[in-house]
């Protein structure tokens, strides 16, 4: 029996993780459950799973039987391994927490890494605990690497579907709008990591994470446009020789994969080749996309900057998905964060949510005018 504390339960992964729960229940239980502002949800979950403990950031009285957790730390207090599937710059503070437990993290949570990834590491180590990958990129070049983290390698390719707007033009991006943004061809994702896959940012946070997951310079590691999202990424070694992880994009099986790895256990079909028929790679379009280009130089800056890139995405974005700025402006937000800020060594998680809100309060500054920050 795997103890999970899920973090982010009422997000797109959290409810994926609930259904392998649902499948497997001798296998999995959920020992804590904890979600933002959709208390009702939460709620329902608790009915469903007794949990030992849970929290909400909103208002909450879980069922009888169900304790409140009153910090972070309790959630991980019975777990085996703590899956971090909560959304944002938000997630860090429960990656960090469930590490200090001595916890195994599963991680789901992006920003963990590309703004926390020296921290989070640095902790990882000192506690001897193990992250394992959930985004379906790093679980496949874990998969590819025999989930062996001293293994060597030359190159990491991580795909990339191109999102809805792969093949429109400057002229064209200009006028997309949140719905055409929130209709990605392939995966079925949160409203924000789907915007981050139509401007390439997430591409950019992935090429981030690998770096501190596999601890991969980044000159060694690439993108490639593949619009079928079949081959979920690849690993190049000394000799020559390319190992791919291919599937059909569907997350519950890196998620169920982190939970039990090296095992597998049925989870999703097989893929039909003859079916699929044609798989395409294409040049990665960096210059029609710059936010994917500004998350590089945020990443080869380090210290602070991801961060700030971060920070003042994620009030793009949302300014985006309000309909009050256009899809490049999304770009020029973070590109004016990212020149006003200067770059400080990583020392303490205080310092990145101080950061993370000044990027924040700099970017609504720049998207709704000085009066309104
Ligand atoms: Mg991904």
């Amino acid at each position: 029996m795997t103890n999970i504390a899920l973090i982010g339960c009422t997000g797109s992964i959290g409810r994926q993780a609930a259904d392998i729960v649902r499948r497997y229940p001798d296998r999995f239980r959920f020992t804590a459950l904890a979600c933002g502002t959709q208390a009702g949800e939460l709620a329902a979950l608790c009915e469903e799973f007794s949990p030992r403990r849970a929290l909400c950031e909103a208002p909450f009285t879980p069922p009888q039987g169900v304790r409140r957790a009153h910090t972070k730390e309790e959630l991980f207090e019975d777990c085996d391994v703590a899956l971090i599937a909560a959304g944002g710059f938000a997630g860090l503070s429960y990656t960090l927490a469930a590490i200090a437990a001595g916890k195994r993290v599963a991680l789901a949570n992006k920003e963990s890494l590309v703004c926390g990834g020296e921290l989070v590491m640095r902790a990882a180590k000192e506690r001897g605990v193990e992250i394992v990958p959930v985004d379906s990129e790093h679980s496949a070049i874990f998969q590819c690497l025999a989930f062996r983290r001293d293994a060597s390698f030359r190159k990491l390719i991580l795909t990339a579907s191109g999102g809805p707007f792969l093949h429109k033009t400057e002229e064209e991006l200009r006028r997309v709008t949140a719905r055409d943004a929130l209709s990605h061809p392939t995966w079925k994702m949160g409203a924000k990591i789907t915007v981050d896959s139509a401007t390439l940012l997430n591409k950019g946070y992935e090429i981030i994470e690998a770096k501190w997951l596999y601890d991969a310079p980044f000159e060694a590691i690439e993108a490639v446009v593949h619009p079928e999202s079949i081959v979920h990424s690849l690993v190049c070694f000394a000799d020559g020789a390319a190992l791919a992880q291919l599937g059909y994009p569907d997350m519950r099986v890196p998620i169920q994969l982190a939970l039990t790895y090296p095992e597998r256990l049925p989870c999703a079909p097989q893929p039909d080749l003859a079916a699929i028929g044609t798989l395409t790679f294409l040049p990665f379009p960096a210059k029609k996309f710059p936010c994917f280009s500004l998350a590089l130089e945020a990443g080869a800056a380090g210290g602070t900057m991801p961060t700030v890139l971060n920070g003042a995405g994620e009030v793009a974005v949302d300014a985006f998905l309000k309909g009050r700025i256009s899809f490049p402006a999304i770009a020029d937000t973070i590109r004016d964060a990212l020149n006003a800020f200067s770059r400080e060594d990583v020392y303490s998680f205080a310092q990145l949510a101080e950061t993370d809100a000044r990027a924040r309060a700099h970017a609504r500054a720049f998207v709704y005018g000085k009066s309104s920050s």
